[in-house]
């Protein structure tokens, strides 16, 4: 067999996270000779280990734990409900493991290569690998994929310590429930940890700089999520700009700026969520023509650097740092490589989705976005609280609301706050992606009684003409 030097491949990915190993099985489907570099002890990255799965798995653990309690409601008695930490942690980690170990059983079945230790660029057509412990080696290699993610962001002035100040990794592992939490920053990440928290019994406060909750989805949204987390009791400070961050022995102080008034938060924990910053330091790039632009990997639409033959996906580069669209980079990355030619990702249809309670997703054009867009805009909305499956579900928060422009009703973008929204997003990303209209979406009989039914009821909505509100 060969040594580790001589081996030479047909593609090399630095990275196993979702952009890297979705990646390296659909180079092998086309036939290409693929390595994986990967530092982490597993592959997966982090969406598998500290991102979306194991903070789904506190959310679902969250949302059980909400249904029972409040399941004398619909006359099914829990008693003595309680959660219990340990075990909620150990099902979180056996939940990843099992995907951990998924991913390497398909790197054995496609014949990919492993290569366990920190990758980075050798010169054209080389990989340097260098394992913990072992003599550092380089491979030869027809195509390269840099897919090394992110790492999470600080916040200027402000130090994590594990303990008080926490980030999402330490926030996966808390080992017990914080009295009060503060939460900075209200993207995805940062209201999915409210709500966790806010289900397991933490006194929670959010505080937002931009003016709404999940600030990047269409208005209505972030309005509908802070009626919601208000009354779950998690208290929400929007526009709010923090100026100070205080450590003292038994919590967290915050100092920020409300519209001008000062404001003065306390907290046991205080959780930063203020995002993440591609990992592109220590890859081998300054002796490359690949061009960095605030620390992001500058790629086309085939995902190519402008070096010849490597290509980079996934959080390195300034696309929605979301685990399904590094995915679809890799796979355009691989085509690529492996054919000349791949169909580019259409960044206007990619479907966005908050696990919190109650869920969040969209995909498409936001209202205002459309607007922009110089598009004539035509909406149509239907709330879950006529909805006879929301009904029976006992849970009627939130809406359907569609964006269609007005000459030929196409849908431009679906956006949903309540039950299943994340799942019921799926028939409006197809929409999407085959063109359809409004009347398409009406006439596609939906079953009864579903919450699917909202979306045809909101694509009638938009011609003034929903039967059930
Ligand atoms: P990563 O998943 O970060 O993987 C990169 C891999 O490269 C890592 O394994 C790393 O160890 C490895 N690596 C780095 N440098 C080197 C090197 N030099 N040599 C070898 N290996 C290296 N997205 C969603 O779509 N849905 C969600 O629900 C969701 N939830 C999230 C929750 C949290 C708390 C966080 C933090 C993120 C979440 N995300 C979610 C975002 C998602 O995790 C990322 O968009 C996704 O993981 C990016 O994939 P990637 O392949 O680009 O990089």
């Amino acid at each position: 067999m060969a040594t580790p030097e001589t081996r030479s491949f047909d593609l090399t990915i630095i990275g196993s996270g979702p952009g890297g190993y979705v990646a390296a099985i659909r180079a092998a489907q086309l036939g290409l000779k693929t390595a994986v570099v990967e530092v982490a002890p597993q592959p997966g990255g982090t969406c598998l280990h500290w991102g979306c799965i194991p903070t789904k798995a506190l959310l679902h653990a969250a949302e059980v734990y909400d249904t029972a309690r409040q399941a004398q409601r619909i006359g099914v008695r829990c008693e003595r409900v309680a959660l219990d930490l340990d075990e909620v942690h150990r099902y979180k980690d056996r939940t990843v493991q099992a995907n951990a170990k998924g991913i390497e059983f398909l790197f054995r079945k496609h014949g990919i290569a492993l290569l366990r230790g920190r990758g980075k660029l050798a010169g054209a057509g080389r990989v340097a690998v260098d394992p913990e412990g072992e003599a550092p080696y380089t491979v030869a290699t027809r195509h390269t994929i840099l897919a090394t993610g992110s790492a999470i962001a600080e916040l200027p002035g402000v130090s994590f310590d594990g303990e008080r100040v926490i980030h999402s990794d330490h926030a996966l592992q808390l080992k017990r429930i914080p009295a009060s939490l503060l939460v900075l920053g209200a993207g995805a990440v940062g209201v999915e940890f409210a709500s966790i928290f806010a289900s397991f019994g933490s006194k929670v406060t959010i505080v937002e700089l931009l003016p709404r909750l999940l600030p990047l989805e269409d208005e209505a949204l972030g309005t509908e999520l802070e009626k919601a987390f208000r009354k779950r009791g998690i208290a929400c400070y929007t526009g709010t700009r923090v100026e100070q961050v205080d450590v003292h022995e038994t919590g967290v102080r915050v100092t920020a700026q409300r519209q001008g008034t000062p404001l003065t938060l306390e907290a046991e924990v205080l959780l930063v969520a203020v995002g993440r910053r591609p990992r592109t330091a220590d890859l081998g790039l300054e002796a490359t023509a690949v061009k960095l632009e605030r620390g992001y990997v500058e790629v086309d639409a085939m995902m190519r650097t402008a070096e010849p033959g490597v290509y980079a996906i996934g959080d390195i580069v300034p696309t929605p740092a979301l685990a399904h669209v590094a995915s679809h980079e890799g796979v355009v990355a691989v085509e690529h490589a492996a054919t000349g030619r791949a169909r580019a990702v259409d960044y206007d249809k990619i479907p966005s989705c908050t696990y919190c309670n109650p869920e969040v997703a969209s995909v498409g054009l936001t209202e205002a976005r459309a607007r922009e867009r110089g598009y004539e805009v035509r909406t149509g909305s239907f709330p879950f609280s006529a909805s006879g499956k929301a009904r029976i579900l006992d849970d009627m928060r939130g809406f359907v609301k569609i964006v269609a422009e007005a000459r030929y009703h196409e849908i431009l973008g679906v956006h949903i706050v309540g039950p299943h929204a994340t799942e019921l997003i799926a028939e409006a990303t197809a929409a999407l992606e085959l063109e359809a209209t409004t009347e398409a979406l009406f006439h596609a009989v939906h079953a009864h009684p579903t919450l699917a039914e909202a979306m045809a009821e909101a694509a009638l909505g938009v011609h003034g003409r929903s039967i059930h509100v």
